[in-house]
């Protein structure tokens, strides 16, 4: 098992994997950090296009 959790940013919908919560978004900045309680890659994968379609 990897040691890592997954958080993504509610504000930018960044996803990453860090050993702890940062407090900011390594993306955008914001204090907008949410733990990612997921979930294999494939849904992960399934989400990234459904935000392709939105645009
Ligand atoms: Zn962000």
């Amino acid at each position: 098992m990897p040691d890592k959790s997954k958080f993504w940013c509610a504000s930018c919908k960044y996803k990453f994997e860090r050993k702890f919560k940062p407090n900011l978004c390594p993306y955008c900045g914001k204090n907008n950090v949410e733990a990612d309680k997921s979930r294999g890659a494939e849904d992960l994968l399934r989400e990234v296009s459904e935000i392709g379609k939105d645009s």
